[in-house]
């Protein structure tokens, strides 16, 4: 049960990745380790890219929602495939900027941008800010007219919807810590607001509705909200929205019970809806955005762990101990994702013991799954999770003070590491006393 067709197992009976052996890659590189397969990022940018000029024009620009995976490397990758990228904070444009990427199509995101984000990006020439809420609206017009710049915005809709998926990864609902509700009046206050506010070029809104989502549904549902509203903006204020930004979310397949996604075909459906949306309701159709992060990058991903123990309790359950957990991949511990996991050196051994994958942390809840079904495993394995390339390295931490893993790219079979291991020395770096 390999998910994926860049993942295989070879003649030995090891799993391998974009054709490079992972029990000679966790030889080589050592354990914990993530595996990133460069093709497959590559080949997933050009089908959202392609399927977005074919549907929506010249002028389409899908943007990698980099929260999902953030390393220079990354963001080099994304500008040669023509990617615009989304941004969330003053790190991530930091590093944007030092892997070169062009600032005029970067969309800088989050709901609580400080003076000094704000100021940083302009001085990037960051091309468009999603404002928030009508507090970032002022500090972003009051720093713009400092400069005597107009800035370029989208403000940050919520079109109170949910996408029927986990609570936490929800954030189109009307109570959302982000984004203005049309419900409740706020997003139209906005609006006239900025559309009043010198410093800042209102083109277009922006709404993300969620996470891991496998049919268009939510998206025509939040179409059809945003461009009725869009259609009151223009009868309201005489004002023409120019860009509608639908943000990410598409799902990924994790386990053997998650469907496979058509993107390309998702992103064609979307387009006929917003267009026959933008009829229906007597507007122009604004240039169309989408911003996956997730569905970019995290099945081009893999982490091998080296299993350093198997415990059974009679009557209970059975453990299998990996040298990573919680910093690594916080996500089982966070929201209990699912994720599918094998023994690398046995790949092909019938997958017929029931454990519970444990991180090596001092926490109970340093789980990375639970009841999964594996291999029997003993010490010295490795263990491969898959489908783990996105919101795993950036969000690792250094919790027990356990440096983070490095990452290795796999290019048509040769490896290549693209973020260095971490040292003691690292971790010690800033502790001045
Ligand atoms: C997280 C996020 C995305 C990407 O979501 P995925 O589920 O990873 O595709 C896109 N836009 C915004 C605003 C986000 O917060």
């Amino acid at each position: 049960m390999v998910l994926h067709e860049h993942l295989d197992i070879n003649e030995k009976g090891h799993l391998t990745i974009g054709g490079a052996d992972t029990v000679e890659l966790a030889k080589k590189h050592g354990t914990p380790l993530y595996v990133l397969d460069e093709n497959v990022i590559r080949k997933q940018c050009r089908t959202y890219r392609e399927a977005a000029i074919r549907c929506f024009g010249e002028d389409a620009l899908p943007l990698y929602a980099s929260k999902a995976l953030c390393f220079t490397g990354i963001y080099k990758l994304a500008a040669e495939e023509g990617m615009g990228i989304d941004c969330v904070s003053g790190g991530e444009l930091y590093t944007a900027k030092k892997a070169g990427f062009p600032a005029e199509r970067i969309y800088f995101h989050g709901n609580n941008k400080t003076d000094r984000d704000i100021s940083d990006a302009m001085d990037m020439g960051v091309g468009t800010f999603v404002v928030d809420n009508p507090d970032e609206l002022s500090a972003v017009s009051a720093e713009a007219v400092r400069r005597g710049i107009t800035q370029r915005i989208l403000l940050r809709i919520t079109p109170g919807i949910d996408p029927h998926t986990h609570r936490a990864v929800v954030t189109g609902n009307v109570d959302s810590k982000f984004g203005n509700a049309i419900v409740t009046g706020q997003a139209m206050d906005i609006v006239k607001k900025a559309i009043a506010t010198d410093g800042v070029d209102l083109v277009g809104l922006h709404c993300h509705i969620g996470s891991q989502i496998f049919d268009i549904d939510p998206f025509a549902d939040a179409a059809k909200i945003m461009t009725e509203f869009m259609a009151r903006i223009k009868s309201e204020c005489g004002y023409e929205i120019r860009e509608l930004n639908l943000g990410g979310g598409l799902g990924v397949r994790y386990t053997e019970y998650d469907r496979d996604i058509d993107y390309a075909a998702c992103i064609k459906d979307i387009a006929e809806v917003v267009s026959g949306l933008c009829e229906k309701n007597g507007i122009r159709m604004p240039r169309v955005i989408l911003e996956p992060g997730r569905s970019l990058v995290a099945a081009a991903g893999i982490t091998l762990y080296t299993v350093g123990g198997v415990k059974e309790i009679p009557g209970f359950k059975n453990y299998i101990s990996v040298d990573g957990g919680m910093p690594d991949n916080p996500r089982y511990a966070l929201y209990q994702s699912q994720y599918t996991a094998l023994i690398a050196n046995r790949a092909n051994a019938p997958r017929d013991f029931r454990a519970t994958l444990a991180g090596r942390c001092c926490e109970s809840g340093d789980l990375l799954g639970e009841n999964m079904e594996i291999q029997h495993a003993e010490r010295g394995d490795t263990l491969a999770v898959l489908v783990t390339g996105a919101y795993n390295y950036s969000m690792a931490s250094n919790y027990n003070r356990i440096p983070r893993p490095p990452v290795v790219m796999i290019r048509d079979g040769e490896d290549k590491v693209v973020v260095k291991r971490e040292t003691y020395e690292d971790l010690t770096r800033n502790d001045i006393f």
